[in-house]
């Protein structure tokens, strides 16, 4: 018989807040038992359940409350750390020639590639005399945003959605930018405690905003949220859900007319590169 060793994963910092070092121990079927029963499609959930579970007591801190960037990170570094094999293959319709290519990339190459985020972790700025303050969405952000993509329309295969299901998703995704904004910011002057209040106080706030004011108000947030960027390379789409960038491909079929190479960014899910192990 083997000698498997149990994985010792090294810590890493935080990288939302470098004096945080991260530590997790790799699980076992106890734990994987537990995860085997969360739901797949609440990914944001079953990361928070992981999360705080592999964490080592001595330094655990609540992973509801790290940003969207220092969970995706954990989950990578997980991955890194815990997998035999860290090379990949991301499958794609290529956008110069139609046809399906294959990409592969090595997990490990990302591995030293995390920024730590410039100065401190919020920015603030004055509208209409109130100070904003502009945070990175955290855990609790995520689930909020997750929860709310759950009734999105996915067509199945060859099904293409009907009208009433498009003005669906598209009415819903209209509210879940609305409400990546409202979990975006907080008003350090109001001083009420109770979060739910809190967040239907900003929220009012920003409904009663016009759509002129509103689009500044939106300009200057994801400005500074662009300024606080940090972990891997990664994309949010338009719901807030992040992808991670793992290289550019080049097509194989097609060229420039200058004969240049014509290469795709390339950006996975994180599901397509680190699974929560369940047995
Ligand atoms: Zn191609």
């Amino acid at each position: 018989m083997a000698n498997i060793l149990v994985a010792n994963i090294p810590g890493f910092p935080n990288p939302a807040n470098p004096e945080h070092k991260i530590k997790l121990n790799e699980a076992t079927v106890r734990q994987a038992l537990q995860f085997s029963g969360l739901n797949p499609d609440m990914e944001e959930a079953s990361l928070t359940a992981f999360l705080n579970e592999v964490q080592d007591p001595a330094s655990f801190v609540d992973s509801r409350t790290w940003t969207a960037q220092t969970r995706k990170l954990a989950i990578f570094w997980y991955a890194v750390q815990t997998l035999d094999d860290s090379k990949m293959t991301a499958d794609y319709d290529c956008p110069h020639c139609g046809k399906l290519h294959s990409h592969r990339y090595d997990l490990r190459n990302f591995a030293g590639q995390f920024t730590v985020i410039q100065g401190k972790p919020y920015r603030e700025f004055t509208f209409n005399d109130e100070l904003i303050r502009v945070s990175p969405l955290n855990g609790e952000a995520m689930e909020n945003l997750e929860l709310a993509r759950q009734g999105m329309h996915h067509p199945k295969p060859k099904e293409v959605l009907a009208p009433e299901q498009e003005d669906h998703n598209r009415k819903l995704l209209a509210h879940i930018r609305l409400r990546m904004l409202v979990l975006s910011v907080d008003y350090p002057n109001d001083l009420t405690e109770d979060q739910a209040e809190r967040f239907n106080r900003r929220e009012s706030k920003i409904n009663a905003l016009t759509i002129r004011q509103k689009e500044a108000f939106e300009a200057e947030v994801w400005r500074l949220q662009a300024e606080m960027e940090h972990g891997l390379k990664m994309d949010a789409d338009e719901t807030g859900e992040l992808y991670l960038y793992v290289g550019s491909h080049a097509c194989p079929n097609k060229t420039t007319e200058e004969g240049g190479v014509l290469s795709t960014a390339l950006r996975v899910p994180f599901r397509h590169y680190a699974a929560i192990p369940v047995v």
